[in-house]
């Protein structure tokens, strides 16, 4: 069993403090979903957790059965067991998938020790099927020239092999195709157990329909500002987030937009913020 912990967590990107004191506290054999609006720091808080040197950490920890998360390298985050499915996967020309993922999991073996090549294409096999992906996919270079689907899938096939104490999925549904959503949604949930957890970044419902949530919390405005269970993700997927914001008295105002001229061109300004 393992504990991961964010404890009053703001960060700034660019010079913005994008979370004001986030706290959050998981266990493995525990699915934790997050939603929220847009743009109100489920990705931040994503790619600080694995590392992104653009996220500055103001104050707060992140814990890792009481270690200090922040004080590792991103490599000795993901070599510790956090994991990190990107809501946009990048593409990397010049290697292949099945290099990718031999060279990450040799990274997590002792010095002197050797990968079984039979094991891990084994294991690669294996995920590829159980994910319904076309064979070739672990032979092309990483997600050059996949769909939108098969990125996000591809993030999967590398969770599956990876195997981390915690995942984090950030917004591994968009762009799935129903089926897909389904295949994937199953994968995940038949990895719960004592040795891992997901938390789960999400705006539709539908992908819990197969990733059975334990616990929600809804992020606005920085902070997470309300936790619950399956009631509180049906309610925000009936009724959005008006309610909510209205509770806590969150007034979201449209940025006051005024046009300025400069010479012949005519440019849009955001003021007031
Ligand atoms: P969400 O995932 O909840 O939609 P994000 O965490 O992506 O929101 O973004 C939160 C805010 O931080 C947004 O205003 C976004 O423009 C800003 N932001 C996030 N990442 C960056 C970045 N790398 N550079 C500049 N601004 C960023
Ligand atoms: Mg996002």
């Amino acid at each position: 069993m393992s504990k991961l912990q964010i404890i009053d967590l703001h960060v700034s990107v660019e010079g913005k403090e994008i979370l004001k004191g986030v706290n959050l506290e998981m266990n493995t054999n525990e699915f934790h979903v997050i939603m929220g609006p847009n743009g109100t720091g489920k990705s931040t808080l994503a790619a600080t957790i694995m590392g992104h040197y653009k996220y500055e950490v103001t104050k707060g920890q992140i814990l890792l059965d009481g270690e200090d998360v922040l004080s590792m390298s991103v490599d000795e985050r993901s070599r510790k067991g956090l994991f990190l499915a990107m809501q946009y996967p990048s593409e990397i020309e010049g290697v292949t998938n099945s290099e990718f993922i031999k060279t990450a999991m040799q990274a997590r073996l002792g010095e002197g020790e050797r990968i079984s090549l039979f094991k891990f294409i084994k294991a690669l096999e294996g995920a590829t099927s159980e994910l319904k992906m076309n064979p070739d996919l672990p032979h092309r270079y990483v997600n050059v020239g996949f769909s939108g689907g098969e990125k996000k899938r591809n993030e999967i096939l590398q969770l599956k092999i990876l195997k981390p104490k915690f995942a984090i999925l950030d917004e591994i549904d968009s762009g799935l195709d129903v089926d897909a959503l389904r295949i994937v949604g199953e994968n995940v949930n038949d990895m719960k157990s004592e040795n891992f957890g997901a938390l789960v970044i999400t705006h539709y419902e539908r992908l819990l329909d197969y990733i059975k949530p334990d616990f929600t919390h809804v992020l606005m405005n920085g902070q997470i500002v309300r936790s619950g269970g399956l009631d509180l993700m049906e309610k925000i997927d009936q009724e959005g987030y008006d309610w909510l914001k209205e509770e806590l008295g969150i007034t979201t105002q449209p940025e006051k937009i005024k046009a300025v001229s400069i010479g012949t061109c005519a440019v849009k300004q955001t003021i007031g913020k």
